[in-house]
């Protein structure tokens, strides 16, 4: 049975055999990929078979001996038996417990291979998209064979493709896979397990996103990566619990049996632990606009920071290694915990909270919910219930914030009175925190700022970000927070992390020792020859998703673009700048609800499962982190988004973005138009956006609510939701498309030399749009009409009468008249098309309007 909690040490790094367990969960099935391009095991495949049971086993196995430096190889033996478990004795030179480990991990990472779903196997050797088939839908596309750092958002999208397999393609991934591991992996020494440990995840990342873990007999939408790193996780579990042969034994007899009603699945076998950071929007918005721009990344992309600092200080407390992540972005994270992590959640979630309470004074909390999951829960069928037990738990904890904190240490901190203020030379001009003297004067704008330590923190972040050719994070013991908290740093390190985005690699220093120092070069970060190796902290080279978008101004110096300045390049005479937001409609439903399929009796069984979480949340990050910056320079109007976006956060679903106001619709335009491609056409899967407009010196925060009340729009519009709230306007992505080419063209007849058609046409539409509306709201509210019904009225005849007017007007241009005149017949057809060209002329009314002054 389960031993007592002591091996649940935790805060003192990673014991010995969790660590192990660690790297054969991540390493067990590499075999798989290694074949895929092409590579036979020693001895050939009857020699492996015969010995290992399954040959990608023996295939696996020589890949450790390959990749992992010789000290570690021998511990990982228990590989070559998990499939083949009579084989696992001492006399093997095999740790028998870790070979059962790794067997019941494997189990229960992959509760999605069961025989009813074989049928839908189709032998094709990529990685089948999660939204294929998800909700009902019917789509067989799959990932391309790249590594992530190669992708783009041409060659990203999942696409039908044959059983053939693509030997070329893989054989080059792994030739790739294999140089890169080289470098990275077998360069680690003793002492540097935990670096190990990180570059090796970062690695199978990258590579193995898009290997399939399984496609022969069963249906491939878990990738290797999803597969090997929730294996991992659960090895980790039933090896920090103490879990032995019998316990085991005896859980994988209860999978087994056919009733499934064996008194071993009951057994608790690991915890699902979700953190949520609340006060998140309150504290990235609640700025004045003064220096907005400079602060507001910064203080965005911090929270991201902090979300991963406190997920992986809760690990580090737990004795835990990265692969337990299940997920993590955007405020979130998920977890995975071996049972003995119980005893020590609570004394954690209070620690957090005391130093989020100290950094934040109360601004940002943190809620933690936990929720132990059965064995048998891991199955098909079942762990949708576990995942929504998590939820519940979370959610508990989110409406008590506070509830475990002792009062004396609210009272120390909520009784600091906020000050008397007033004195603007005493405030931060971007928070209005009060100080005895400001950290920075900003004298560059119109007016000068004074920032506190806090806000200049921020603002550097943001403009290190912008310029970085590498970002690195570092991981040690946490600090103790200081008295006073200078700025954002201090609270990472108090939870262990430091994060730096540098030009020069030498600008970052590490303080605390010893460290893991990750590194993720960008554009122009060139690792062969810049990494060198510090005293006291090991570097490893790690991919990173890092969705970037700034614009730069070349005048008066290269710089960022301040809001001002994406405002004063709006087209036209029409200053505005604008906030985009946009995320992805009933998320939480998608993985509740999306894999319910019928099965042969025509029962509804749902198929979600630990590495279905872990593959639809990695498959949202890659479109929302990975390929979203891509889309500013798609598509015939790129030129129009260049330099007039400004990305202040993407993570999860969620989408945050400022530019010049008519770069944002076709930004969000192009971004839907890809997530339709990305998500196989699937009609349940869709996305809504909100625009807001502001002029200069407009709040961030009011911007930013507005945004937020556009977006509750779009999604309250209908129950399909899948739209865009855009100049008061609601429609469906379709329709905002027809309303840009409209718009397009009637600014362009407006603007043409000499004119093609007057300014008042757009006028005259207007006005006929506003007469339709009003006419119709009338009906409505008389009830001669539903309100989801066309109306058909009186404004048609003025649409005729007006029109034919517009026509007989002898300088328009004969092509201009016979559009007009299709224009019209549409309208007459179909009064929807109505909303349409009222949305395209106040459009095109706006991209039309000339300089003006005041
Ligand atoms: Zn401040």
């Amino acid at each position: 049975m389960a031993k007592d909690a002591s091996h649940c040490k935790g805060g003192v790094g990673l014991e010995r055999t969790v660590f192990v367990a660690a790297i054969a969960g991540l390493l067990h099935d590499i075999g798989k990929f290694a074949s895929r391009a092409g590579e036979t095991p020693p001895g050939g495949w009857e020699q492996a078979k015969q010995e290992a049971g399954y040959a990608h086993a023996a295939l696996s196995w020589q890949v450790i001996q390959g990749i992992v430096p010789a000290g570690w190889v021998e511990e990982l033996r228990a590989v070559l038996y998990h499939h083949h478990l009579a084989g696992a004795t001492k006399e093997n030179a095999v740790d028998p417990e870790l070979a059962y480990r790794l067997a019941l991990a494997d189990w229960l990472s992959s509760g999605e291979r069961e025989p009813e779903e074989e049928e839908g196997a189709k032998g094709i050797p990529y990685v089948l998209s999660p939204f294929s088939r998800l909700c009902g839908h019917h789509a067989e596309r799959y990932y391309p064979a790249l590594s992530l750092g190669d992708l783009t958002i041409d060659n990203a999208m999942p696409a039908q493709r044959t059983s053939q397999p693509a030997r070329d393609e893989f054989g080059r991934l792994w030739q790739s896979f294999h140089r890169q591991a080289e470098r990275r992996l077998t360069v680690m020494k003793s002492g540097e397990e935990e670096a190990f440990l990180e570059a090796l995840y970062a690695l199978l990342q990258e590579y193995t996103w898009c290997v399939p873990s399984a496609y022969a007999k069963h249906v491939s939408d878990v990738s290797l990566f999803d597969h090997s790193r929730m294996t991992a996780a659960l090895a980790v579990c039933l090896t920090a619990d103490g879990r032995d042969v019998q316990w085991c034994q005896e859980v994988m007899e209860g999978l087994k049996d056919k009733t499934g009603a064996l008194p071993a699945l009951e057994r608790e076998t690991a915890v699902l632990v979700g953190g949520d950071i609340s006060g998140v929007q309150k504290f990235i918005y609640s700025i004045t606009s003064s220096g907005a721009a400079k602060s507001l990344r910064g203080r965005s992309f911090y929270l991201q920071l902090l979300t991963e600092a406190v997920a992986r200080y809760v690990l580090r407390e737990l004795g835990l290694p990265v692969t337990n992540i299940i997920y993590l972005g955007g405020g979130n994270f998920f977890l995975l915990a071996p049972m003995c992590a119980q005893a020590r959640l609570p004394a954690i979630q209070q620690e957090v909270s005391r130093r989020l309470l100290a950094a934040h004074e109360g601004g940002l909390h943190l809620a933690l919910g936990w929720s132990p999951v059965r064995a048998g829960e891991f199955r098909v069928g079942e762990f949708h219930n576990a995942w929504e037990g998590l939820h519940k738990a979370i959610g508990r904890a989110k409406a008590r914030p506070l509830a475990h904190l002792e009062d004396e240490a609210l009272a120390q901190y909520l009784g600091q009175g906020m000050g008397v203020g007033g004195d603007p030379d005493k405030t931060c001009s971007i928070c209005g925190a009060e100080f005895e003297k400001p950290a920075h004067r900003d004298t560059s704008g119109a007016e000068p700022l004074r920032l506190c330590s806090t806000c200049y923190g921020f603002e550097e972040l943001g403009t290190d970000l912008a310029r970085a050719k590498w970002l690195v994070s570092a991981h040690f013991a946490p600090q103790a927070l200081p008295e006073h908290v200078e700025n954002w740093r201090a609270v990472l390190q108090s939870f262990g992390m430091d994060f730096w985005a540098v030009e020069d690699l030498r600008q970052a220093v590490v303080k605390v020792k010893p460290a893991v120092m990750l590194l993720t070069p960008l554009k122009g970060g060139d690792v062969e020859k810049e990494t060198s190796r510090i005293e006291g902290v090991t570097q490893v080279e790690v991919y990173r998703f890092f969705p970037q978008l700034v614009p730069w101004c070349e005048q008066p110096e290269k710089h960022i673009c301040t809001f001002d300045e994406l405002c004063e390049a709006s087209t036209g005479g029409f200053k505005r700048w604008g906030v985009l937001r946009m995320d992805v409609d009933n998320l939480g439903r998608l993985f509740r609800k999306g894999f319910v399929r019928k099965n042969g009796q025509g029962k509804d069984v749902n198929h979600l499962t630990l590495s279905r979480v872990a593959s639809l949340s990695f498959a949202l990050r890659l479109f929302f982190e990975g390929l979203l910056p891509g889309f500013a320079g798609a598509g015939e109007h790129a030129a129009l988004m260049q330099d007039r976006l400004y990305l202040q956060y993407a993570g999860g679903d969620d989408v945050f973005l400022v530019g010049s106001w008519d770069a944002l619709p076709i930004f969000a335009l192009e971004v839907q138009k890809g997530f339709c491609q990305f998500v196989c056409e699937n009609p349940y899967v869709t996305i809504s956006a909100g625009i807001a407009l502001a002029p200069e010196k407009y709040p961030l925060y009011q911007a930013a609510d507005d945004a937020g009340n556009a977006e509750d729009k779009a999604k309250g519009w209908r129950a399909e939701k899948n739209a865009l709230h855009f100049l008061g306007f609601t429609m469906d992505w379709q329709e905002v498309a027809e309303a840009w080419r409209w718009a397009r063209q009637f600014s362009t007849w407006c603007t043409a030399e000499p004119p093609k058609a007057p300014k008042a046409l757009v006028q005259l539409l207007l006005n006929l749009y506003v007469g339709y509306a009003q006419e119709r709201e009338q009906a409505v509210r008389r009830g001669r009409c539903a309100p989801a019904q066309v109306y058909f009225g009186p404004w048609m005849w003025r649409l005729a009468y007006y029109m034919a007017r517009r026509r007989s007007d002898s300088h328009m241009p004969e092509e201009v008249k016979q559009e007009l005149e299709e224009l019209e017949k549409r309208l007459v057809q179909d009064p929807r098309q109505m909303e349409i060209i009222g949305l395209a002329a106040r459009w095109a009314h706006y991209l039309a309007r000339g300089e003006r002054k005041g």
